[in-house]
């Protein structure tokens, strides 16, 4: 079949990616769509589309720019034995050859529907988000993205779908979709658009459990969880009481919610990919089997939830215009990314703090370790904040090599510092009266139970800011965003009460996840960061790591003439205090060794947050909420 199909396509003429003006309107017909994950452990999804149809040409588009991702990072790489049939007849199609993801294929006259199948290879490894590794022998995530076709010219919300989904023998699932019928271990769902197709992705598993996180609520909120063994998925009220917190503080901060009903699709797994992707009404959380059993991997990770779920508020219901499109092949713009997704951070921070997740000073680490991260962004000097989120495409990208120099999703981390420096600014001009919980109310806290996205613009921002306190926000806004230069230009930590400091301890949450990750953060010290083994993660551009020679991917093989461990180089670093000698490494570039002495002096350094007087604004912040 693969060699036929590869003989008939020949024959279709190659085209230009049509441009046609999109259609607001229905589409004619509802798609229909079997996916079949009987193979699921074997991490192969089996697809049979229909798709009604005139004759003529057309385009088939499979969805590229996926919210959430902000990229344009639709797996098509992993999409494979597609067959695309009028009246059981094979058609031969061809892919464009300037848009990867759209397929022309003539549709014969005679024909009101095509048959298309194609399978999904779904990755074992590797890949980010949605396109790492999403299935183990006892559990499946589904993006459903990754799922199916859909027709050009039109709307995609104007597209409706009914889809089923097969399931290993067994296997039980959760999805935000609504089940139509259901007979043996297939599922039919009601009748869905495009958009909310995409938007409502599966777990399904062997082992599965599902608690009531707002009992006796009138618009239910769920945890739903699959792990790989019975016992990861059983959870204790012990552990299910701060899950719960999440959700009572996150409603009593917007004052309204914009879900019919919602769904966390916790995966607890070692064999997938961790990261969490928001929909409107429900998130793919894929966090680590021990997340729940293991202290310094609750603490680490404690913040993934509470930030998949403002995402509901923050990004789904509310969303940057630009980042609105009629269908998933129109470029997303990701310039107001600061708030969709800074924001985000700063709430999901705060919220991880009033729910109990973290103590008032684990939230306060949390800020000393991301001010102290986004000072020693050397690539500051060169790039805006702004522009780490006009790029993200390509800064979610960028890998952690150099990343102090090229910058990452700054827009995250700096993101959040940015927001306490509104807050704390909303807090000092209204005498202590108002504050960003204010703004939270007035921009989120509408139009109560609809999930019909409402966007918003730069100005939008500012109009609302302007309504919880007066003040020139657009330049105190653009001032942030767009300055280059060597010191962070927020100052919500000072406004807060308190200063970063460094001293030769690590705080409690970065030891906590230094521990998971298996490195080593010397980067406020001789500047680097590195593997428990001495790979070389970074080096601070212009440091005395960089200055003495050393660059990301260098391993340092042993510390003052005695083979490397950790704690070797932080005794040597501690060492070198009371000393004028270097600190001496032996390093290692591929096969060629070579000895580089570090000129540096004053110890070990990490970040704290130490109260410089004032108001405490840090901890009311934090504080939960009656
Ligand atoms: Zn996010």
């Amino acid at each position: 079949m693969t060699i036929a199909l590869a003989c008939s396509a020949t024959a279709a003429p190659a085209r230009a990616a049509d441009a046609p003006t999109l259609l607001d309107q229905p589409y004619p017909g509802t798609l229909t769509l079997a996916v079949d994950l009987t193979e699921a452990p074997k991490r192969v999804f089996r697809m049979h589309e229909t798709i009604p149809v005139t004759p003529g040409p057309m385009t088939l588009y499979y969805p590229k720019w996926i919210p959430g991702e902000h990229a344009p990072s639709g797996p098509i790489q992993n999409v494979a034995g597609v067959v695309i049939k009028a009246n059981g007849k094979q058609l031969p199609w061809r892919r464009d050859l300037r848009e990867m993801y759209a397929l022309h294929v003539d549709v014969p006259q005679g024909t009101s529907r095509l048959d298309l199948s194609f399978e999904f290879l779904s990755p074992g490894g590797g890949g980010e988000f949605g396109a790492s590794a999403s299935s183990t022998p006892n559990l499946v995530d589904v993006e459903f993205n990754q799922t199916a076709f859909y027709p050009a010219g039109y709307y995609s919300r104007q597209i409706t779908i009914q889809p089923s989904v097969t399931l290993p023998a067994g296997w039980k699932f959760a999805t935000a979709m609504q089940v139509a019928s259901q007979s043996g271990d297939t599922t039919q769902f009601k009748q869905l658009t495009f958009n909310n197709f995409v938007d409502s992705p599966m777990i399904a598993g062997k082992h599965f459990d599902r608690v009531d996180l707002d009992p006796g609520a009138k618009v239910p909120v769920h945890l739903n969880v699959v792990g790989d063994g019975a016992k990861d998925v059983k959870l204790t009220d012990q552990q299910l009481a701060a899950p719960r917190a999440v959700v009572r503080q996150t409603l009593k901060l917007f004052g309204a919610h914009h879900y019919d009903h919602y769904d966390f699709l916790l995966t607890l797994s070692d064999h997938t990919g961790h990261f969490g992707l928001e929909h409107h009404q429900s998130s793919d959380d894929r966090l680590p089997a021990d997340f729940f059993t293991d202290k310094n991997m609750h603490t680490a990770a404690a913040s993934l939830m509470p930030h998949e779920y403002v995402h509901s508020w923050n990004g789904k219901f509310r969303r940057p215009a630009d980042l609105w499109t009629a269908n998933f092949e129109q470029p997303m713009r990701d310039d107001l990314l600061w708030v969709y997704e800074g924001l985000t951070d700063y709430w999901c921070g705060v919220l991880t703090a009033r729910s109990g997740l973290w103590t008032p000073a684990q939230y306060r680490d949390s800020m000393a370790s991301i001010a102290a991260a986004m000072s020693a962004r050397t690539g500051r000097s060169w790039r805006s904040l702004q522009d780490t989120a006009d790029a993200a495409p390509l800064t979610y990208y960028g890998g952690y090599d150099w990343a102090n120099w090229r910058r990452g999703t700054d827009f995250y981390p700096e993101g959040q510092l940015l927001w306490l420096d509104v807050d704390t600014r909303i807090r000092q001009l209204s005498g202590n009266k108002r504050s960003l919980d204010d703004f939270a109310r007035a921009f989120y806290g509408i139009d109560n139970g609809s999930y019909v996205t409402k966007t918003y613009t730069f100005d939008d921002v500012v109009n609302t800011l302007n309504q919880v306190q007066k003040y020139d926000w657009a330049s105190f806004l653009r001032k942030r965003l767009d300055a280059t230069g060597n010191s962070l230009p927020e100052h919500g930590i000072e406004n807060g009460g308190w200063k970063l400091v460094y001293t030769d301890k690590p705080n409690e949450l970065d030891k906590a996840a230094e521990g998971l990750r298996h490195s080593l953060n010397l980067a406020y010290s001789i500047g680097l960061t590195a593997s428990l083994k001495g790979e070389i993660f970074d080096v601070q551009w212009g440091g005395p790591a960089f200055n003495a020679g050393l660059v990301p991917g260098f391993e340092i093989v042993a510390v003052d003439g005695k083979d490397f461990s950790p704690e070797r180089l932080e005794d040597a670093i501690t060492a070198a205090k009371d000393s004028k000698s270097p600190i001496t490494l032996l390093v290692k570039n591929v096969d060629v060794y070579s000895t580089v002495n570090i000129d540096y002096h004053d110890g070990l350094k990490y970040p704290h947050l130490v109260r410089a007087g004032g108001k405490d604004l840090l901890d009311d912040i934090a504080a939960a909420r009656k």
